[in-house]
């Protein structure tokens, strides 16, 4: 089988390339997943709205029930909350996702636009010649593969995919989230509104989300003792009650229940170069944003779209395509890295724990 690129992943990057690629090239998406997995909600920032609608999605968005958030609280740096409105934004609200809902639909669009999605197929190697790709993947325990002209990756922040094709994966901390859901018992006072509150050992994030369930997660250094919080769901829990504005927070909703918490990998990392001959990567492949940014989303939206634009002029034989790609994604690092600093340096009550030493030195270096 052959085509002209191959992308790794069918996440958020994965699919927009796939949606805005397949109408002019023959691509195929390959995703160890047979659908998209359940997710913790996570919000996306107003001016995703934008490239949605720029993509033909916005009707659709709106269509699947996302849930808007009105309002951001948060308690850094200080005790007391400090509320920001979205009617600030001249985007309008940022929305709380239903993450398996929002992955599906961008996949389905691929696939109506054009794209072979091949799903579940784990890709294992990469093997480059002078004309063209070979992608070995798994499917079913057995190896396949496939030849293409080009190599788009979007599987994620731990990929090493292309590290043997002259990529580097500078992972820049070990930050870690645990997760649990709680049922909401009575009014929605807090319905559309998103609450961080910083720690001494990490940050805390809860919102409501569309199903009359809440999530309260916990973040911090997978290095540190505070990560034993991670572990079971009364630990998380017992944490969260060394907190009364974070009670608060919660009030309305029972944590009774016996699952644990999900924990999953959330450092930064960034691949580079994240382009170079044939090959790109996009979204958390490229740029994996700390949760703290509320950015990951849209970065993985939008440098989908520009791989996509990249891909298309690099086939065209144009040579500066992937140079300028990589600047692009350079000045978008740059800019996220200093943010993140500032965000982080607005706490400093706690600058005797090894958690936000850490970020003051991520500040400096
Ligand atoms: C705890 C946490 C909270 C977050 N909260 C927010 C938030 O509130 N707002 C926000 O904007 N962002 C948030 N993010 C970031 C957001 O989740 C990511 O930026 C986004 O998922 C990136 O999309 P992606 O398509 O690049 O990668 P992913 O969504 O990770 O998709 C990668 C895809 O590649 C597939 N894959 C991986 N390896 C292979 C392989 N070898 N072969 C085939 N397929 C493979 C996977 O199955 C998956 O479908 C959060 C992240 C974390 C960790």
């Amino acid at each position: 089988m052959e085509t002209d690129v191959v992308i790794i992943g069918a996440g958020p990057a994965g699919a927009t390339a796939a949606i805005n690629l397949s109408p002019f090239r023959r691509v195929v998406v390959i995703d160890r997943l047979a659908e998209p997995a359940n997710r913790m909600s996570e919000s996306l920032a107003p001016a995703a709205r934008r490239l949605l609608s720029d993509m033909g999605l916005w009707n659709d968005f709106l269509a699947d029930g996302h849930s808007p958030r009105y309002a951001t609280r948060s308690a850094w740096g200080s005790q007391v909350p400090d509320e920001r409105d979205s009617l600030a934004d001249i985007d309008g609200t940022g929305w709380l996702l239903d993450r398996k809902r929002f992955d599906a639909r961008l996949r389905k669009t691929a696939i109506a636009r054009g794209a072979k999605i091949l799903a579940p197929a784990r890709v294992v190697g990469l093997d480059r010649s002078m004309s063209h790709w070979t992608v070995k993947f798994e499917c079913s325990s057995v190896t396949h593969s496939i030849n293409a002209r080009m190599i788009l990756d979007c599987s994620g922040r731990s990929s090493q995919l292309l590290t043997p094709f002259g990529a580097i994966r500078q992972t820049h901390n070990r930050l870690i989230c645990g997760w649990i859901h709680g049922s909401i018992l009575e009014n929605d006072s807090g319905q559309g509104i998103s609450y961080t509150e910083s720690a001494p050992e990490g940050w805390w994030y809860t919102a409501q989300m569309t199903d009359r369930r809440r999530l309260l997660a916990w973040h911090t250094d997978a290095d540190l003792p505070s990560a034993a919080a991670v572990r079971t769901r009364s630990a998380l829990l017992e944490k969260a009650r060394q907190s009364t504005s974070l009670l608060n927070a919660i009030s309305d909703t029972s944590f009774d229940g016996s699952e644990p918490p999900s924990v999953i990998a959330a450092h930064s990392s960034t691949l580079k170069p994240p382009a170079g001959e044939n090959w790109l990567a996009a979204g958390d492949a490229a740029i994996s944003f700390d949760p703290l940014s509320s950015q990951g989303l849209f970065n993985a939206i939008y440098t989908g779209l520009a791989a996509a634009e990249a891909l298309d002029r690099a086939l065209n034989g144009d040579q500066s395509a992937m140079g300028e790609y990589t600047e692009r994604l350079g000045m978008i690092d740059a800019a996220y890295q200093s943010h993140l600093s500032a965000w982080y340096g607005l706490e400093t009550r706690w600058m005797d724990q090894e958690f936000w030493r850490r970020r003051v030195k991520m500040a400096l270096t």
